[in-house]
């Protein structure tokens, strides 16, 4: 997913006519959203950003802004739900709730992140059951 950084002015625009997306989003994880003022401390200690198309603040803006396309992001199911951003926002953001509920709007869409047809016999026999039980719970609908 390419990035495309939005300037905290449009934000500013936007604020007084709250998206679908943001309002979607703030119903299931009951953050406010536009607390969020980019500091960027959630990416900045995120174990996991390595593997990110998106920052966790990146991730946020794109809600903020009402842009869909951060459904197809890698991040929100890269995250790992350590609440590692959550407990160092300065802005106290459950960051790890909005990931959840992006997860969340995802799955509703009966969109299944993982493809279970692709897992091979020698995996599922290698792999520890516990892991796929956790994969079931986050990635499929
Ligand atoms: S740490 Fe909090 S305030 Fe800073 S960018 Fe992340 S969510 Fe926003
Ligand atoms: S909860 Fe998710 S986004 Fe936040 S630090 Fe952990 S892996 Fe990263």
């Amino acid at each position: 997913m390419k990035k495309q950084l939005v300037k905290s002015k449009e934000i500013d625009a936007i604020k007084f006519k709250k998206g679908e997306l943001v309002a979607e989003v703030e119903e299931l994880c009951g953050e406010n959203l536009f607390g969020c003022y980019q500091c960027g401390t959630c990416s900045a200690g995120c174990p996991f950003i390595e593997d990110m198309d998106l920052g966790p603040d990146e991730v946020i803006r794109y809600v903020v802004l009402d842009r869909n396309e951060v459904l197809n992001s890698k991040t929100i199911w890269m995250c790992a739900s350590c609440f590692t951003c959550a407990e160092r926002c300065p802005r106290d953001l459950n960051i790890t709730k909005i990931m959840e509920a992006l997860r969340q709007i995802v799955l509703r869409k009966k969109i299944d992140h993982t493809k279970l047809v692709k897992i091979s016999k020698k995996e599922i026999e290698s792999i520890p059951q516990l892991a796929f039980v956790s994969l079931f719970r986050k990635n499929i609908g």
